[in-house]
């Protein structure tokens, strides 16, 4: 017999947590939903951190829920400033490092990423920080303040944002990147060489093709023999998944925690959500870590339905977007390894890149054209073929391809 559902433990408190909790009264539930977050604030999104809280030294953090008690008017219990250390996945019980214990009947995941560490900067003598949460973004923007000379290690999306905002208030920034463009990862070369050449036009230096190996008090030394002077190094050389208490009920980490489209993880009734989670993904053709704003809240939305029922599978393509000067970047679905059509003229800052693998739309990214990322998003969700031909045209409507994907689908319903 299907075990009554009268205790919802929710992991982490952030993005994906809290929109998990919003939903599961949205949907109607009516039991207790008790939320862990080991920082000591109400659940917050992190795009502001590397964007608006850097503008200037007393910029506001925005809550994800305004006014911060919020949780109290949705009957949820919230526990900040204490980490969930360990689960008794027979006896359903998560216990806190401050000596708490909550039973549960659904537990749901929602640890996102913690930074990966530099140990080439470990215990050295140089100030070294990342940028994960908004104490993190406090002492980042006293930097920029203080106009220090800032060495960023890792030319990623979150490095960026770094040093755009220190470029913009006047510090001296180096980025340092291992591999021998930006955005590497992520990104096709065309966009690479266009963020840098803006960053440059800002200031910002640029070391390629070399890794740190150590500092001294006032400098960063490099592989290829290079000293960079630094007042602060920020480190940005991505994430790893927060699976300690995954880890203590036996669920392999490594890579995130494995979930299907349901968000199921291999225990039963624990589930996992957001930055965490490793899902199937069609676009790259593998599970992978989405780790954006959309994933968090879409993803553990779906999730937070199937933990009390539902049976929706969850197989939204990946979206992103970086904010760098005057650029506004959206990536979605996977942009690495296709053939790439342009649309608008790529010398512009105003165009937008489609990624196909054979007939199959993988990708699409655009530089300040978020119309049209909205028909591509569309588009890649609902695995459309639109022609070739027809995307090669500089003329074609975008729209067309939705109506025709939007006409098929109601096809198929019929
Ligand atoms: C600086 C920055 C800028 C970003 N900008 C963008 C952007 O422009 N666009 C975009 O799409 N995405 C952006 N992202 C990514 C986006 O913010 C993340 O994908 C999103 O925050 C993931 O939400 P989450 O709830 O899964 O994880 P998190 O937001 O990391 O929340 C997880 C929470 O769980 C806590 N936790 C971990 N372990 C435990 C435990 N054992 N017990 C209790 N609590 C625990 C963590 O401390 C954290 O508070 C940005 C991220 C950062 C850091």
């Amino acid at each position: 017999m299907a075990r009554t559902i009268e205790n919802i433990v929710i992991a982490g408190a952030g993005q994906a947590g809290a929109r998990a909790a919003e939903a599961l009264r949205a949907r109607g539930f009516k039991g207790a939903i008790t939320m862990i977050g080991d920082e000591p604030h109400p659940p917050y999104e992190r795009p502001q951190l590397s964007k608006a809280m850097l503008q200037s030294p007393d910029a506001p953090l925005a809550y994800i829920k305004q006014p911060r008690d919020w949780n109290e008017t949705l009957g949820v219990r919230l526990e900040t400033g204490t980490a969930a250390v360990d689960c008794d996945a027979d006896r359903r019980i998560v216990s806190t490092a401050d000596g708490g214990s909550f039973p549960f009947d659904r537990l749901l995941l929602a640890t996102g990423t913690r930074p990966r560490r530099l140990a080439a900067l470990d215990g050295g003598p140089l100030n070294v920080q990342y940028l994960r949460n908004v104490e993190d973004a406090i002492r980042f923007r006293r930097h920029i303040a203080a106009r220090s000379r800032i060495v960023i290690v890792g030319g990623g999306v979150i490095g960026l944002e770094a040093a755009c905002a220190a470029a913009k208030g006047g510090c001296h920034v180096t980025v340092i990147e291992s591999e021998a463009r930006l955005l590497a990862r992520a990104f096709p070369a065309l966009i690479s060489d266009l963020v840098a050449d803006k960053h440059r036009n800002h200031g910002v230096e640029f070391v390629f093709g070399a890794t740190v190996t150590g500092s001294t008090s006032q400098s960063v030394q490099l592989s290829n023999g290079k000293d960079i002077p630094a007042d602060l190094v920020l480190v940005g050389i991505g994430v790893v998944p927060s699976g300690d208490l995954a880890g203590r009920l036996g669920l392999p980490t490594a890579d995130g925690i494995a979930v299907d489209a349901c968000g199921r993880t291999a225990a039963s009734d624990i589930f996992c959500a957001g930055d965490a989670a490793l899902q199937w993904s069609r676009c790259h053709g593998r599970p992978i870590r989405v780790e954006t704003w959309a994933n968090a809240q879409n993803q553990a939305i779906a999730v937070a339905a199937n933990m009390i029922g539902g049976t929706s599978e969850y197989n939204d393509p990946p979206w992103f977007w970086t904010d760098q000067y005057d650029l506004n970047i959206q990536v979605a679905g996977d942009m690495r390894e296709a053939d790439y059509i342009a649309r608008g003229d790529p010398t512009s800052e105003k165009f937008s890149v489609i990624a196909m693998r054979g007939t199959e739309m993988v990708g699409a990214l655009t530089v300040n054209a978020a119309k049209d990322m909205a028909m591509l998003r569309r588009i890649i969700a609902a695995n459309a073929k639109p022609q070739r031909g027809d995307l090669e045209s500089p003329g074609y409507d975008l729209r067309a391809a939705v109506e025709i994907t939007m006409k098929a689908g109601e096809g198929d319903r019929q």
